[in-house]
């Protein structure tokens, strides 16, 4: 397949007599000819929706709008386009008005854990920064569905500046996590403004960058991007493919520029029934994505936002899939499968079971293969007090190149020896209340 491929040529002549292969490559070009209507989607794909369904899906864009990159519907397979991956991820459903009795508009209470507008501050020595609330393209299983097309929300300069002052007096910060939105909507020069000024606080180590600009517009990934975003460095950026046909010769060329540009480059897939529902489609998945240099870093259990019930699958498929990869392909190729707590208790990992019994000296596990096995743990292990007096400590740690302040919190404090914490009671415990007086005293 050429970058300039049949389907695309006879979709960019249907936008402009004259497109020229420059003009379907220029990202601005494509976002000016973003699809968002449902006549404009039926005549550039050459489909041809049912009455009674075109008015429902009328209803759904009132609500929820729609955007798609030209570059994007390229993608769909017109013959089939009902069951296309894209096509799914990109058109909107008349299921999306359906709201459930466990949606939220806001499962993640983002903006609930947010001290200043754009900021969620969720961990404890990193961020999320909404610096755009724009998109190339309209996911239909965004978990921001609520934002969405909401142009009152696109965050000004001065409130990314809060942002930034927000960070900078928060010396625990060590890890900002650009997302939105889609960052790579700002221009190279707001950007590249808002890394210099992330960059100029001595306690930030890392800047993140999310973004879903290689699979939905491959052409934004310019020289000049990638030429700004490397003198910001360590800078990662995090991407968003859904499944294997996403990976075209334009976004494997955007994919290619940014990891020649020294960026690691990390996906977050989210699982959807009738998209990525398959082992064998995460798998293909995968392990393209380790050949174009892009480590799996998390598979996602679709969120409980409003209008997103039709895409949810049980947990045990993302189970099934991760059964399915661990041990079967490369290690690296392994995403942790997560599920991001409704409530706001951030993201929490789930596996299926390898540890199968234990006694005091031996375990038994199993494998992928399912044959079990035995570990002997030593006899001499000599448990060591830890009082956290890592001074006195033989093991070599640099105490002056570590965190400042050492404090375990949650299960890790359970865990520590020094701590005097010997439970984690719920805030309506109510024989705990009657005892304190209400105020929810927990631990002694
Ligand atoms: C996902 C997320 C992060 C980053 O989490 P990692 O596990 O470090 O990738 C930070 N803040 C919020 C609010 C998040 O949702």
């Amino acid at each position: 397949m050429s970058i300039f491929d049949g389907r695309q040529q006879d979709i960019a002549e249907k936008i402009d007599s004259d497109a020229v292969r420059s003009k379907w490559q220029d990202w601005q070009w494509q976002m000016r000819h973003s699809i968002r209507s449902i006549d404009r989607f039926e005549s550039l794909l050459g489909v041809q929706l049912d009455a009674d369904e075109r008015s429902q899906l009328q209803k759904t864009l009132d609500t929820f709008p729609l955007s798609i990159t030209p570059y994007y519907l390229s993608l769909i397979n017109a013959e089939d386009y009902k069951n296309d991956p894209v096509f799914k991820q990109s058109f909107p459903s008349p299921s999306e008005l359906i709201i459930s009795e466990y949606d939220m508009a806001d499962p993640l209470a983002e903006d609930t854990d947010s001290p200043v507008p754009g900021i969620t501050h969720r961990y404890p020595d990193r961020v999320l920064f909404h610096v755009s609330n724009v998109c190339s393209m309209y996911c239909r299983h965004c978990t921001r569905k609520r934002k969405v097309g909401d142009m009152d929300r696109i965050p000004v300069r001065d409130e990314v500046s809060e942002g930034i002052a927000y960070i900078r007096a928060h010396p625990e910060v060590r890890d900002v996590l650009l997302s939105g939105g889609d960052p790579f909507m700002l221009t190279d020069e707001y950007l590249d403004w808002i890394l210099t000024q992330i960059r100029s606080i001595p306690h930030v180590e890392v800047i993140r960058i999310g973004t879903r600009m290689p699979v939905v517009l491959p052409y934004r990934v310019t020289d000049n991007l990638v030429n700004m975003l490397k003198k910001h460095h360590p800078v990662w950026v995090n991407t968003h493919f859904n499944h294997p046909v996403e990976i075209t010769t334009s976004s494997k060329e955007a994919l290619r520029k940014l990891a020649d540009a020294g960026i690691p480059l990390g996906n977050q897939s989210v699982l959807l029934a009738g998209v990525n529902d398959c082992p064998r489609i995460m798998k293909t998945l995968v392990q393209k994505l380790v050949h174009n240099r892009v480590r799996p870093y998390y598979l996602y259990q679709c969120d409980l936002s409003e209008g997103l019930s039709h895409f949810r699958t049980p947990v045990g498929k993302g189970i099934e899939i991760i059964e399915s990869l661990i041990g079967h392909t490369s290690g690296f190729a392994v995403p942790t499968y997560v599920i991001d707590a409704p409530g706001g208790g951030g993201k929490i990992p789930v596996m299926p079971n390898y540890l199968i019994s234990w006694s005091t000296n031996k375990v038994v596990l199993r494998n992928y293969e399912g044959v079990i096995t035995t570990y002997k743990e030593p006899d001499s292990y000599e448990p060591v007090f830890c009082d956290r007096n890592c001074e006195r400590c033989d093991l070599h740690l640099k105490v002056d190149s570590a965190e400042d302040e050492y404090r375990s919190v949650g299960i890790a404090e359970l865990l520590a020896n020094q701590d005097e914490v010997i439970s984690l009671v719920p805030d309506s415990n109510e024989r705990i209340n009657r005892r304190t007086g209400g105020d929810g005293e927990s631990d002694s």
